[in-house]
């Protein structure tokens, strides 16, 4: 099949229509099969619990096309996991981690004109979506739920690929409470940290990092990519904390940075201090990828770790040992490329 026309190697990351969508609904307790729909307009009781409650999850995950043409998936069993534990979370009803995995392979399948070319430094980005849709205007959980997924061809999250981004702690905003809901993949989080990304930006950085919200004093996240820092005795240190989301990225670079890369890997809380020790510093997601940090600034003191430089030598392996793998060019050795049938 000919590949749509497009311009490959300069995709944003941002929606472009591709040809279809799939629509599984849970309806008398049971979920149905898949509706395959070409528009990308969806029909919504005003008063679903998604739109008013926020009983909403959602999942990134992306298919690459790989050196020797064949599509794979990146850990979608991962993501299927993640969604269920999403759903339970905020009492929605779970979508079937089988399901899940069979309708990534078949939207992308469908879709196999949209997966940029082997090379292109882009990708197709999968969203799941999990909506409560019951027309309920008390505060209670849906009863019914539509589970759709689309896929939309992306170029890197920060934009430049392995460009390097400034950081500003922030200290007066909270995106998430220890025992509240940042541990899943849940819409809300991101309006909360709406506020602060954009007093980021406007202030000449690429994005925050948040502290813990009680103490004020461990790293959590950066808005939405999970924190590393490498210490100068070459260590990946990464938070520990009960508001940030478990990315699956990052526990693909602990892999790496331990068995491949031979580095101690330490998962604790962080003291926000320590970033004036880090060698090296990144954010990592299924987005960003690996996104270098290029400086921190915390209170009145930047912490700066690449001058001319784009990335430094540990961030540039751990990237490319995990693209390496994604793309077929890096043996595969844990498994975590699922193959797409595509005939
Ligand atoms: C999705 C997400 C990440 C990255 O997770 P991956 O599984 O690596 O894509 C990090 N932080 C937040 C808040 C997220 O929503």
């Amino acid at each position: 099949m000919e590949k749509a026309n497009l311009d490959w190697t300069n995709l944003e990351f941002s929606y472009i229509k591709t040809d279809y969508h799939l629509e599984y609904y849970f309806k008398d307790g049971k979920w149905s099969e898949a509706q395959i729909k070409k528009s990308d307009k969806i029909e919504l009781h005003m008063a679903a619990t998604a739109l008013h409650y926020g009983q909403q999850c959602f999942e990134g995950l992306k298919a690459f096309e790989r050196a020797d043409g064949k599509i794979s998936i990146f850990r979608v069993n991962e993501n299927a996991k993640r969604m269920k534990r999403s759903a339970k979370k905020i009492k929605m009803e779970p979508f079937p981690e089988d399901k899940f995995i069979e309708a990534v392979f078949k939207v992308v399948q469908l879709n196999r004109r949209f997966i940029p070319p082997y090379g292109s430094g882009a990708s197709l980005y999968v969203r799941p979506l999990l909506l409560g849709t019951s027309g309920i205007v008390g505060v209670k959980p849906s009863y019914e739920y539509l589970f759709l997924i689309f896929v939309t061809p992306v170029g890197p999250y920060f934009k430049g690929g392995l460009k390097p981004i400034r950081l500003l702690v922030e200290e007066e905003i909270d995106r998430a409470a220890p025992l509240g809901v940042g541990d899943v993949k849940v819409g809300g989080n991101y309006a909360a940290g709406m506020r602060a990304t954009i007093k980021a930006k406007s202030l000449g950085y690429n994005e925050v990092l948040y502290l813990d919200a009680k103490h004020k004093k461990y790293i959590d996240e950066s808005g939405p990519a999970n924190f590393f820092g490498i210490t100068k005795d070459n260590k990946y240190v990464t938070p520990a904390s009960s508001s940030i989301l478990p990315s699956i990225t990052n526990k693909s670079l602990r892999v790496i940075a331990e068995k491949e890369l031979g580095m101690t890997v330490e998962q604790r809380p962080v003291d926000v201090q320590e970033i004036f020790d880090f060698e090296e510093a990144g954010c990592c997601g299924t987005a960003a990828v690996i996104t270098p940090v290029k400086s921190i600034t915390y209170r009145d003191r930047e912490v700066v770790y690449l001058k001319d430089e784009d990335v430094g030598p540990t961030c540039k392996k751990l990237y490319d040992t995990l693209t390496g793998i994604q793309l077929g060019t890096v043996e595969d050795k844990y498994s975590w490329n699922f193959e797409v049938p595509m005939d």
